[in-house]
């Protein structure tokens, strides 16, 4: 997580400029990469993010890691984007409300226990 990429794109989340990569057949993917992981293009570009997506897979945990211990449950998801899936840690939504196909938009938040910053998806 400390990944200088990674960093970038959580600030361009946070200016509400999401972006994704896209290689020059078409391949979403996302930061840090350098090349395509689909079929190895070196050609990559930023492209705006869809504004929302649809939760395709989610997980509530009740037994944290010690980094999440301040917020049992909670509940990370699989968000689809379209050209690429989002995860992260699903935040102003009662765990026992979350359902697959519920849409969400990406945010960045932080892990109260650590401060580290991570992706979160919040309610639409
Ligand atoms: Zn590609």
């Amino acid at each position: 997580m400390s990944d200088e990429g990674f960093d970038e794109w959580l600030d361009a989340i946070g200016e509400g400029e999401a972006f994704y990569l896209e290689c020059d057949e078409g391949h979403g993917s996302l930061p840090p990469r350098r090349i395509c992981p689909h079929c190895g293009s070196f050609e990559l570009s930023e492209t705006p993010l869809p504004a929302s997506g649809t939760v395709e897979t989610f997980t509530t945990v009740y037994v944290g890691t010690p980094d999440f211990t301040d917020e049992e449950p909670y509940v990370t998801a699989i968000a689809d984007f379209g050209p690429v899936r989002l995860t992260g840690v699903l935040r102003d939504v009662d765990p026992d409300d979350v359902e697959v196909g519920l849409t969400v938009e990406p945010d960045v938040g932080r892990n109260e226990a650590t401060g580290d910053r991570l992706l979160v998806l919040r309610p639409r």
